[in-house]
Formats: structure tokens, C-alpha cells, sequence
């Protein structure tokens, strides 16, 4: 029989955010906004520090509306290249664990651990040192979701990992009906909005009346 693929999704937590604050430590506890065009009020949010977060400000809003919500936040432009040196040292990190990284974007790669697990142990296990060290060698807090396959992983991560307290969350076969079913079908990886919603006209509203509708 094959065995069951392990796959990793590990995203950074407010990646620019985070590197920022990693590396310039009298921001620890002030709220962190990235913005394109900081001179310019009407620059975008690229990335919101979770206390800025707290403060409703959200990723892609204008800045004037995130500077409306929280007067006080930090407002930084951002360092592309600082950025993409972070995410190249977090992508050897995860090459310790095995040869198979794939990025995904800047801030999330996939990795395969399927052939890992005798030389660093269980799936939870691994995610956790992987948590460990990048939060060590980097300052930046990962979420870990873990899956079947690529898609799994990526859902595994941004609707359960994320809202996790330790960030790592694994969907199986088992608990893929209870845990993932009942999400809404704009949060099944691929699906985005004009998808959802011709499917939601079908009358698909969740990942499981996906998953039982008719093939023809
Ligand atoms: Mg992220």
C-alpha cells in the first residue's frame, strides 16, 4: 500500500510586519502598519501587526482608514529586498527537514515531510521544532497546517491553524467531514470569489455540499 502523504503549509504570522519587528525591538509592543507610500495617505496596507489587527486595521485597506482605527500604529514602508532575504533563510531552514520545499508566495511555503518522519519524528512534532526555530533564528511566529495534499494543507492552516493557540492544525481523512465540511465553500483552496459564487447560485453554500454534489 502507498503510504499516505504528509504535507506541510507553513505561513508566516504578518510577515512584514513581523520581520520589522523582529529586527527593530522598541516596536514589540507598539501596534506595526507596512504601507506602500507612507507619504501618500492613500497608500495600501500591505501587512498589519496583530495589535494593529486588534485594532480592526486590515490587510489591503487604505492607510487613511487603518490610520482612522488606529491613530497611534507605527506606519514603515516596506523593505522588498529584507523581505525576500528573510523568506530564502526560512526556506533553508525548512530544507533541513527535507529536500521537497516548494514557496508558495513570500510569506507561505508547501513541504513535503512524507520521508522525514523516521529522522525527526511525528508530523506534530516536526511542525513544532519548525515552529521553534524559525520563531529562534528569525523572531517571526509560523503557522503549520497539515494535510494529504497541498490543498488540505492550505486549508488546514488558514481556517484552523491561524485561529489555533499553537498554531498547528491537522485535517485527515477522519476529521475532514466534522472539521471541514461545514466551512463555507469560498474558503475551499481555489475557490475564489467569482467561483463562490456561481456555486453558491447552484445552491452550494459549504465544502461538504461540494463534496456530495452530483458529478454530472
Ligand atoms: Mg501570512
Amino acid at each position: 500500500m502507498m503510504k499516505e502523504k504528509v504535507i506541510f503549509l507553513v505561513d508566516m504570522q504578518s510577515f512584514y510586519a513581523s520581520v520589522e519587528k523582529a529586527e527593530n525591538p522598541h516596536l514589540k509592543n507598539q501596534p506595526v502598519i507596512v504601507s506602500g507610500d507612507p507619504e501618500r495617505r492613500g497608500g495600501v496596507v500591505l501587512a498589519a501587526c496583530p495589535l494593529a489587527k486588534q485594532k480592526g486595521v486590515a490587510n489591503a485597506s487604505r492607510l487613511w482608514e487603518a490610520q482612522e482605527k488606529c491613530p497611534e500604529a507605527i506606519v514603515l514602508r516596506p523593505r522588498m529586498q529584507r523581505y525576500i532575504d528573510v523568506s530564502l533563510q526560512i526556506t533553508a531552514i525548512l530544507e533541513e527537514y527535507t529536500d521537497l520545499v516548494e514557496p508558495y508566495s513570500i510569506d507561505e511555503q508547501f513541504m513535503d515531510i512524507t520521508g522525514s518522519q523516521k529522522l525527526f519524528g511525528a508530523p506534530e512534532e516536526i511542525a513544532k521544532s519548525i515552529q521553534d526555530r524559525i520563531m529562534r533564528e528569525v523572531g517571526i511566529y509560523a503557522r503549520v497546517g497539515i494535510g494529504p495534499n497541498k490543498a488540505l494543507a492550505k486549508i488546514a492552516c488558514d481556517n484552523f491553524a491561524k485561529k489555533n493557540k499553537n498554531g498547528i492544525f491537522t485535517l485527515t481523512k477522519e476529521n475532514m467531514k466534522t472539521e471541514m465540511w461545514p466551512l463555507p465553500v469560498g474558503s475551499m483552496f481555489g475557490v475564489g470569489s467569482r467561483m463562490k459564487h456561481h456555486l453558491n447560485r447552484m445552491g452550494i453554500s459549504t465544502i461538504g455540499g461540494l463534496a456530495v454534489f452530483p458529478l454530472d
